[in-house]
């Protein structure tokens, strides 16, 4: 067996709305997870789609995690310049009739929760057309370091799913499995809600010959009423003025427990002590309707 491999973990952004409460817990997560075994943590800027991409969100959120005391190591870096990467994978894909050119629009699919395979064999040109993954009637599952097994009949609970967009722009789920395997990721923490996006991203590692990091889904935090606290309420930036206090809710909602004596300290050394005592093991498995960690 080969020697395990340096722990290299990773936060990765989508520039589409600043950093929010809910992204902070994931990017602190995973910083902590890297940096307590002496670890790598490196930043990814999804900027993968520019029409959905908000003016000044990249700029922000690096600042933002700076002054959060989030330090990454290398250089940031960026999906929309490795467009050559993605088309290469797309292109192999292709030529092994493991993708199909589909030209269903989106009305024909309206109302269709699982693609009916309608362009699997009619064999159309690539140009004008979104590119889709044939998926196997197999189940892909792996053990999540907080969720524990989980597992997805591709086939049944998913179906071919689009790997290049119509309007040509390259799909999440291609560009993260690429870049995680091109910057070295050994380990992925990130929020739940990308739970059931990972089985499709198993799958396309085993296609594409890449290796499999280990998982840690961290549970998603719901606003009292129940919605995912997220994106789509276009919350506002995080204060930097704010950063002791929001550190130490983000280790509580972590399950961690700082001593009193943090109350107020600098984010470095509140990061120092988190560092010492991370307990992954402690992270809750859900969250639930918890108003603990709302504002
Ligand atoms: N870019 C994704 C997001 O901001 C995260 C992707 C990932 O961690 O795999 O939600």
């Amino acid at each position: 067996m080969s020697p395990p491999r340096p722990y290299v973990g990773r936060f990765a952004p989508t520039p589409s709305g600043y950093l929010h409460f809910g992204s902070l817990v994931a990017a602190l997560a995973s910083f902590l997870d890297a940096r307590a075994v002496g670890g790598r943590w490196l930043l990814r800027m999804e900027d993968l789609d520019p029409p959905r991409e908000m003016p000044g969100a990249q700029d922000t959120i690096l600042r933002t995690l700076d002054t959060y005391g989030l330090h990454w190591d290398g250089p940031v870096e960026r999906q929309s310049t490795r467009h050559a990467a993605y088309a290469a994978a797309v292109d192999r894909l292709l030529a092994q009739g493991l993708a199909y050119a589909c030209r269903c629009s989106r009305k024909q699919l309206e109302g269709q929760l699982i693609y009916p395979g309608t362009c699997r064999d009619r064999q159309h040109p690539r140009e004008d057309a979104a590119i889709r993954l044939r998926v196997p009637d197999a189940e892909y599952a792996f053990f999540d370091r907080v969720q524990g097994r989980f597992a997805q009949n591709l086939a049944r609970d998913v179906g071919d799913f689009i790997i290049q967009r119509r309007d040509g722009l390259y799909a999440y789920q291609l560009a993260v499995v690429l870049d995680d395997a091109w910057q070295g990721i050994t380990d992925v923490v990130r929020g739940a809600d990308l739970l059931d996006s990972t089985p499709r991203q198993l799958y396309l590692q085993a296609l594409l010959g890449l290796p499999q990091p280990r998982y840690l889904h961290i549970p998603l935090l719901l606003q009292p009423d129940g919605h995912k606290l997220g994106k789509s309420y276009r919350s506002p930036p995080l204060p930097p003025e704010r950063a002791p206090a929001e550190l130490l809710r983000a280790l509580r909602a972590l399950g961690q427990r700082p001593p009193a004596e943090l109350e107020g300290a600098r984010p470095e050394a509140m990061l120092a002590w988190a560092i010492a005592h991370w307990q992954a093991a402690a992270i809750p498995h859900c969250l639930g309707l918890s108003e603990a960690f709302v504002r």
